[in-house]
């Protein structure tokens, strides 16, 4: 079946008690025990199991062609659930541009713990074969990049990392499996942040972990979820299951309009740069065009006169909200090197725009008075 056809049906069904069409949540618990001490349906107690939960997980599984996923209470939670899993002294090889919360993640939590992790330019595989050595365990791959929409070559990642018995694990957040399937084209792992474009609609935080296989690595996973316990709430499972429903519709016109952001500020006199993979001129443009089916909803560009003229920008767009985060169906802009502080390698001129369902031509109207300069 096809990605449109699995987004509807996946994790669903008729509830057989009642006839409901839309599934209910089930908020217990706790579940009942045979006479024999038996679990009849497989669930036990809340942290460990939960039927919404199994739905969400069955449904990206499928989503993203995989064998079966862990749903976290958070993107970050599913990254942590990753990192656990790992023991000290293991080596994990990470891309220089990565999501600035991972890249912290790492450097002042794992790296206490004895996890080392190596920041490569990952646009370069030959930086992430001379990056191997005995001990890693770990390639993270994160494409599209953030802020900078950077394109890594998954299958050629995945490659090397096979070669050497090292799993290869894709953050799938910006492009979702809608257009990008990394488990086709070689990766091990996929997590996303469902905050964002599986959610779909800005009003549930949630992570997950798909696996190609159900390995010793995802069993380890699998038991950090149960035991460690940053587990979404039913409710939380259901909102994300409701939102995946439209997701291959919502990545098409996320899209469209991305697109037709790009060709508007491509060339605009007061916008000295312009990151978004499907313009040809830019430098992943070939590969995003084999591994992605669309080039997604996420663009980002560098103004005219510095990071004041940048902010001014930011802060004159009516249809665009300033605000972090991305995948919801509304517009929003942000002056990226100041949310990540201050070891932000992101240009101090850079607004980053998380393209949303509004009209195009009323996007770009907004944007052309916010970008007629002043100076
Ligand atoms: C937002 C984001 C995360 C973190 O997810 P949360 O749900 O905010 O914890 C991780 N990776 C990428 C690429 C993201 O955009």
């Amino acid at each position: 079946m096809r990605i449109e056809t699995l987004a509807v049906h996946s994790g669903r069904g008729i509830d057989p008690a009642t006839g409901a069409v839309t599934l209910p949540i089930h908020m217990s618990t706790t579940f009942e025990r045979a006479a024999d001490g038996t679990y009849p349906h497989g669930f036990v107690y809340g942290r460990s199991g939960n039927p919404t939960r199994s739905l969400l997980e069955q449904c990206v599984a499928d989503l993203e062609g995989g064998a079966s996923a862990a749903a976290f209470s958070s993107g970050m939670a599913a990254i942590m659930g990753v990192l656990q899993s790992l023991s000290p002294g293991d080596h994990v090889i990470a891309p220089q541009d990565l999501y600035h919360g991972t890249a912290r993640l790492l450097k002042e939590g794992f790296a206490r713990w004895g996890l080392n992790t190596s920041f490569v330019d990952m646009t370069d595989i030959d930086n992430i074969r001379q990056g191997i050595n005995p001990a890693t365990k770990l390639i993270l791959v994160e494409t599209p990049s953030n802020p900078l929409l950077k394109i890594t070559d998954i299958a050629a990642v995945a490659d090397i990392a096979h070669q050497r018995g090292v799993a290869c694990l894709c953050d799938n957040t910006w492009a979702s499996p809608a257009l990008q399937r990394c488990l086709d084209l070689g990766a091990d792992l996929v997590i996303h942040s469902t905050t964002k474009y599986l959610g779909g609609h800005g009003d549930v935080t949630g992570g997950i972990v798909v696996c190609a296989r159900e390995d010793d690595l995802f069993r380890e996973i699998r038991r950090m979820q149960q035991d460690g316990g940053a587990v979404p709430s039913p409710f939380d499972c259901w909102l994300t299951l409701r939102g995946i429903r439209t997701l291959p519709y919502r990545m098409r016109a996320h899209s469209e309009n991305a697109a037709m952001i790009a060709a508007f500020l491509d060339g605009h006199p007061n916008v000295a740069e312009v990151y978004y993979p499907g313009l040809a001129s830019h430098a992943g443009h070939e590969i995003a065009r084999r591994q992605m089916a669309m080039f997604g909803g996420m663009l980002s560009f560098r103004v005219n006169g510095g990071a004041a003229e940048a902010r001014r920008v930011a802060g004159s767009a009516a249809l665009f909200t300033q605000a972090t985060s991305l995948g919801s169906y509304e517009s929003l802009i942000e002056h990226r090197a100041s949310v990540e502080g201050p070891e932000s390698r992101t240009p101090p001129d850079l607004l980053r725009v998380s393209v949303g369902l509004e009209n195009a031509d009323d996007l770009i109207a907004d944007l052309e008075p916010a970008l007629a300069v002043t100076r």
